[in-house]
């Protein structure tokens, strides 16, 4: 770390510029030298920004704050209320980290160190640093995607910064003891989110004068990237069944890419193609009713999914297979769903697309009925 500038000299600028340019957010601060008046939205705020944008995030924390103003009215909140407010944010399990966060909060206080933090459900080595330098003026350091590009481009690393992480804490502490852990740990978020980004605004930076990557003309180089993570592709098709004036859900679970949220059953195409040989019988139940409409791709981190919607009528209910309930017609639109499954609840009052795909009806029945979820 000795080759690296001094951190208390350096950041200074960086201080001055955020002080002119810092943008006006609804979970910031005026007063960036005392603890934050609301931990509670730090953390909020936190949690809803990780993996997604600040203009996305704004709409729905104010929504939030304003039904959960406190950490002992979410505490005491249903988990479908919960997610039905977080729907559309995507990345599903914040939202039951964060209650489950506050629900100790509610019930013993913050904790006042990064350990107390860290020890909080869902709170990574990442948010618990955030929450103590934003929220309690503690120095420690919290690296994110864009202070680790920052950091990287000022200090010159060419590897993986994430691999650098605690000489990158250990060189920045001092920094946030110099100006003010919430005003440099927001410093260095801003200048990744606005001038620091993958085509960097060097002209603009206040950084540009002791930038390690500028100087050397490397910026397209650093930050390293990871070897990216291989993307599953599944074609499937998404099945509303309805019968009697009730349709069969698939209960939230705890776990996974959509915990916390109701999805409609899924067949996989090459499940069926491959495994179901018995599979050419009628249909037993006679489907009535059966509506196709356009597909479409669903993108998550590491999956990407070719969606087939169905909607199948039956005459009766059959038993509910484990894992699934079918629930009263005029209850679905209030459940909590990821953005697949609402964007199949959307389509249900719609007319089919005609020549759209015929869907292979006895063979999705026999395979909702069956496998269990
Ligand atoms: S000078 Fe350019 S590369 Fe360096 S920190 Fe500023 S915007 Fe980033």
């Amino acid at each position: 770390m000795t080759h690296f500038p001094d951190a208390t000299v350096i950041l200074g600028p960086l201080s001055d510029w955020f002080a002119l340019n810092r943008r006006s957010l609804p979970w910031r601060a005026e007063n960036l030298d005392l603890p934050h008046p609301d931990p509670y939205a730090v953390l909020v705020s936190e949690l809803m920004l990780q993996q997604t944008q600040v203009a996305t995030v704004v709409p729905y924390f104010r929504r939030w704050m304003e039904r959960f103003p406190d950490p002992a009215s979410l505490a005491s909140a249903s988990d479908d209320e919960i997610h039905r407010l977080w729907e559309g944010l995507g990345y599903y399990r914040r939202a039951g980290f964060l209650k489950r966060a506050v629900t100790v909060i509610a019930d013993r206080d913050w904790p006042r160190d990064l350990e107390g933090l860290l020890a909080l459900p869902g709170l990574g080595p990442y948010t618990a640093a955030a929450v103590a330098s934003i929220a309690f003026q503690l120095p420690e350091p919290a690296l994110d995607g864009n202070a680790f590009r920052v950091l990287s481009r000022v200090l010159g690393i060419e590897q993986d910064p994430r691999r650098q992480a605690n000489l990158l804490r250990a060189w920045l502490k001092p920094g946030l003891v110099r100006f003010g852990p919430s005003r440099i740990t927001q410093a260095v978020m801003e200048l990744g989110a606005t001038l620091c980004n993958p085509k960097p605004a060097c002209p603009l930076c206040p950084m540009t004068p002791c930038c390690k990557a500028r100087q050397l003309g490397v910026t397209d180089r650093i930050p390293v990237t990871r070897t990216p993570v291989a993307i599953r592709e599944i074609d499937l098709w998404l099945i509303a069944l309805q019968a009697e004036a009730h349709w069969l859900v698939l209960q939230p679970s705890a776990k996974g890419l959509l915990s916390g949220l109701w999805r409609w059953p899924v067949v996989e195409l090459g499940f069926l193609e491959t495994k179901d040989r018995a599979a050419e019988t009628p249909d037993p139940y006679q489907a009535l009713d059966i509506k196709t409409w356009a597909g479409w791709i669903q993108v998550y981190s590491h999956r990407k999914e070719h969606v087939s919607p169905v909607s199948i009528g039956l005459p009766e209910r059959f038993k509910a297979p484990a894992g699934s309930v079918w629930i009263p017609a005029a209850d679905l639109s209030s459940l909590p769903m990821g953005k697949r499954d609402q964007r199949l609840r959307s389509l249900l009052p719609s007319p089919p697309c005609q020549g759209s795909a015929v869907a292979p009806c006895a063979k999705l029945l026999r395979q909702v009925m069956a496998v269990k979820p």
